[in-house]
């Protein structure tokens, strides 16, 4: 056994099946001999109803801050317009910024794949993308979501994925992306990804794009070790691998950040099952195995995990692998778990290692240039007129001025001037202004300026400037934009 110092843990049951889960979780952690101090706390729906729009009490900040370790059952989000989602919150109040969620084969457990040695992780950024949340209703009809990649959330993932690869004794990472379509965003992880990989020269070092490498998971999932890849991706992706072990029964993650681990199985609280003693709760045990990895418990850690496998060889399952007629209930399978501690399982697995996060940067990382220059200007505007006739109002608006209408799109495709395409329209159209003189730079004042005269005729709701950096462009071409 590894030492008897305790260690303090805050546990956050969640929803419906979360208690159970974390329960059984609970029960194996402390029949191993690892002496935690759990710290309950509350989170989710309960909350919620509470009245407490972020989902999260003060005290569970309080509790995660002193600890700097939780393990939290699956978190209700109410669907549609008000509350966020307690999860992200509590990944994004804590910079969690990185999420590994791991899967591997496991013993009798039938699938398309079984006897392939799936043993992958994926590393899924955890707090910017899309799910920075930042969404706006910008005419009655059409709402948009940023999509928000920085240079420094993209270095620490990329370092998080190559660190885990090495501490995981593996040869390759793949860095899965969609460059090809977002350039700038996706294109951001890929570049920086390359730029990493020279600091890993003992690991290989391949891009994909995200939809081959679903495709390639379908095909030949064997031939992945370690996935990195962006927050929406990685979510995706890695309920996709989950599939492929048996299901989300099987797939633990962990949420780390710099001095703080959240570890929580992939699933959600599965609503029908609450309560009925049925479902799964390997996800939650292994995503306890993976906190006592980050504790320095790894001893523990591979215990608890061959019991795990020895209970799976003894053929004992529950209903989601086996179905109803063989199955056995959530506590038998626990009971069988602790029963098992101790014993060794017949089939040789990789060997459990320390789970360590790579030190990163906790301070602000300003990317900076030495030349800057506003080219011109995207303002977005609303209007029933068609594309002709909002561009004949903009071309009287910039007679005289320094600046001149290029070209308008809806929804990304080039309307103005017509391109021959029989691209359908909402009333949503960027307006793309550039300088006259092509050496000019375009001031704050002159775009106000324009805003103010062109407010009475049409709505806009949006600008974005046009720069170059360091003679870069920052910006992308409309689709048939010359
Ligand atoms: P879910 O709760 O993950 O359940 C989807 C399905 O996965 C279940 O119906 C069940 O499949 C299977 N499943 C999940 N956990 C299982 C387990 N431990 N053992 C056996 N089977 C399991 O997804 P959801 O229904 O989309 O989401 C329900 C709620 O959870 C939502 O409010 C969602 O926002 C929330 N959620 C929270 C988290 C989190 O806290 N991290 C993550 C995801 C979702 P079968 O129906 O085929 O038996």
């Amino acid at each position: 056994m590894s030492s008897i110092e305790s260690v303090t843990v805050t546990l956050i049951p969640g929803d419906g099946i979360g208690p159970e889960v974390v329960h059984a979780t609970r029960r194996v952690i402390e029949a191993a001999g690892v002496p935690v101090k759990w710290e309950e706390c509350e989170a989710g729906a309960e909350v919620f109803r509470k009245g407490l729009r972020s989902g999260v009490p003060a005290e569970t900040i309080d509790s995660i801050s002193r600890t700097g370790v939780a393990l939290k059952g699956p978190l209700e989000t109410p669907v549609g317009y008000g509350e966020k989602s307690a999860n992200v919150t509590l990944r994004k109040l804590f910079e969690t910024y990185g999420n590994l969620r791991p899967v591997r084969e496991m013993p009798n457990v039938p699938t398309p794949f079984a006897g392939r040695g799936i043993d992958l992780v994926v590393v899924r950024e955890n707090v910017e993308d899309l799910y920075a949340g930042i969404e706006h209703r910008q005419t009655p009809g059409v709402a948009q979501c940023l999509k928000l990649m920085s240079r420094k959330g993209c270095e620490r993932i990329a370092r998080l994925a190559f660190e885990v690869a090495r501490a995981e004794g593996r040869s390759s990472v793949h860095c899965a992306t969609k460059a090809n379509i977002m350039k700038l965003t996706e294109g951001l992880l890929k570049r920086t990804f390359e730029e990493v990989a020279t600091d890993y020269p003992g690991i290989e070092a391949h891009h994909i794009i995200v939809d081959n490498c679903a495709h390639q998971l379908a095909r030949r999932p064997e031939q992945f070790e370690v996935i990195v890849t962006s927050n929406m991706n990685g979510d995706i992706l890695s309920d996709l691998t989950s599939g492929l072990v048996g299901g989300l029964g099987f797939a633990p993650s962990a949420n780390v950040g710099t001095g703080v681990a959240i570890f929580e199985a992939v699933h959600g609280s599965a609503p029908k099952y609450a309560g009925k003693n049925t479902i799964n709760p390997t996800a939650m045990l292994l995503s306890g195995v993976m906190m006592l990895r980050y504790l320095g418990r790894n001893e523990e850690a591979v215990a608890i995990e061959q019991a795990l496998f020895v209970t799976l060889e003894q053929g004992l399952a529950t209903r989601d692998v086996v179905g109803d007629e063989r199955a056995v209930s959530t506590t038998g399978f626990t009971d069988a778990i602790i029963a098992n501690l101790g014993r060794r399982a017949a089939q040789a697995s990789r060997e459990t290692t320390p789970l360590t996060v790579p030190a990163v940067c906790d301070g602000p990382v300003n990317v900076t240039t030495t030349r800057r220059r506003v080219v011109g200007f995207d303002v977005f505007v609303e209007s029933a007129l068609p594309p002709a006739a909002i561009a004949a109002t903009l071309n009287a608006a910039a007679n005289g001025r320094p600046v001149r209408l290029k070209m308008i799109s809806n929804r990304g495709t080039q309307v103005w001037p017509a391109t021959g395409g029989a691209t359908d329209t909402v009333d949503h159209w960027r307006c793309r202004f550039v300088a006259r003189d092509e050496d000019a730079h375009v001031t704050d004042g002159e775009i106000t300026s324009f805003l103010d005269l062109i407010g009475g005729d049409l709505r806009w709701m949006h600008v974005e400037k046009l720069q170059e950096f360091d003679g870069e462009p920052g910006w992308t071409m409309a689709q048939g934009e010359h």
